[in-house]
């Protein structure tokens, strides 16, 4: 939606394809970083944006045990907003349909699922869609696969993928929130159990981590067990654990860390998760796939305006981004396997600060670190495409 948005403001016809019939889905990540508010900002649309219901975060915090450790420190970002927006997807991805809508060159299709690509002589042509209403073939000089970890059309095109593994899943549903609970939550961490809370006004979305593999033995252990150690992870909302009804209010997230060596064919570029499945660790997904559009559109604008990009063209974007995101991932299997893996493997009866965290604790300045791979990212890009009406 992004890249959309960014190559129809530079003049070049678009059509973003989405195979649901709206963004209204939970459970997909809704941080807004300060790179990202950046970049609004740069295309004159952060005032607006600002007034969306969203919370504002300035510092991560995790509970460990009864020790709150605070990990990221965003006050210190040399960007407009020193915080986290937190707000759900769907109101950013509307946000952006409508602001991409005010350029005559975006076209937006909704309930459209690329099922295939048409290829000529080796160069990607164009993408087979199925709508309700029948059979679509759209053509197009460039299409670009933004359709997130379980990407088709990456599958379809053959492109080598790297598996980097995960130790984890995550399992989502709500619990009801109450105006006198606290206002942010964040990571809590005990023996054997890793959860996320995070704040979306009148309901809590919950999110458990556990180790790959093991929801099944997790369901067959039975509702009343799930529902007692999420009331003992939150006891604040013990109350109301009740509100997980039964097993069709969890929703099970297998989670993914892998990437493809080459981003690219002629014809076809892949971004975001569709080029890179981020590990929910850090919640930088957003922010990475947000900067690989705003690169693609910088790279690709003009020849794309001339009407031919080659392959090159496609090369300098991967070279611009797989850098920066490779150093991330590294970073987020760092933390799976020296954080999280212990914790999700302890046997222990209480848990101890791991010591990759304490080191937040002594060295407050450290907290500078992630804050800056979290927030900004490695290699921040900002917008260089002209408006061209
Ligand atoms: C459990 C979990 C929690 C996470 N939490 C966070 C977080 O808090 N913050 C964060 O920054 N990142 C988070 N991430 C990572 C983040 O969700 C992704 O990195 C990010 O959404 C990638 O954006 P994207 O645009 O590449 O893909 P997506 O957001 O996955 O978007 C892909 C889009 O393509 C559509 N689509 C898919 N297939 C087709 C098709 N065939 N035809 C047409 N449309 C199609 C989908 O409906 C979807 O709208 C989390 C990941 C997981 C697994």
């Amino acid at each position: 939606m992004m890249l959309g948005l960014l190559l129809a403001r530079a003049g070049v016809e678009v059509l973003v394809l989405e195979k649901h019939a709206d963004f209204l889905r939970d459970f997909r990540g809704d941080t807004i970083h300060p790179s990202t508010l950046e970049i609004l900002h740069e295309l004159g649309l952060l005032e607006d944006f600002l007034k969306l219901p969203h919370q504002e975060v300035h510092q991560l915090v995790v509970q460990v045990g009864e020790v709150a450790v605070p990990i990221a420190d965003f006050s210190h970002l040399p960007t407009r907003c020193k915080f986290i927006a937190f707000l759900p997807q769907w109101d950013f991805l509307n946000f952006l349909a409508e602001r991409g809508a005010s350029y005559p060159s975006f076209g937006l299709r909704m309930r459209a699922e690329v099922v295939g690509l048409f290829e000529e002589a080796g160069r990607v042509t164009g993408v087979e869609v199925a709508t309700p209403e029948g059979r679509l073939d759209v053509r197009a000089k460039l299409v670009v696969a933004a359709d997130g970890r379980h990407s088709v059309v990456r599958g379809k095109a053959n492109l080598p993928i790297e598996t980097l593994g995960a130790p984890m899943d995550v399992l989502w549903f709500r619990i009801s929130r109450r105006p006198d609970d606290p206002a942010v939550g964040l990571g809590r961490f005990q023996v054997g159990r890793l959860f996320v809370i995070l704040n979306r006004g009148d309901y809590w979305q919950c999110g458990f981590i556990i180790a790959k593999g093991t929801f099944d033995a997790i369901q067959r252990a039975g509702l009343p067990a799930f529902r007692d150690s999420v009331a003992a992870l939150v006891p604040f909302a013990a109350d109301r654990v009740a509100d997980i009804r039964s097993w069709d209010d969890v929703k099970l997230l297998t989670v993914l860390v892998d990437r493809l060596t080459t981003w690219y064919r002629a014809g076809l570029l892949c971004i975001g998760d569709a080029a890179h499945a981020m590990s929910p660790v850090g919640g930088v997904g957003i922010n990475l796939a947000i900067q690989d559009a705003v690169a693609a559109a910088n790279l690709l604008a003009e020849p794309l305006g001339r009407g031919s990009v080659t392959d090159d063209d496609l090369r300098c974007v991967q070279r611009r981004r797989a850098p920066a995101t490779r150093v991330v991932q590294r970073f987020q299997v760092l933390f799976q396997n020296r954080v999280v893996a212990p914790i999700l493997n302890s046997r222990a009866r209480t848990l101890t600060v791991p010591s990759a965290l304490r080191l937040f604790v002594r060295f407050p300045w450290l907290r500078r670190i992630p804050a800056r791979i979290v927030g900004i990212g490695l290699r921040p890009e900002h917008v260089k495409t002209a408006p061209r009406r």
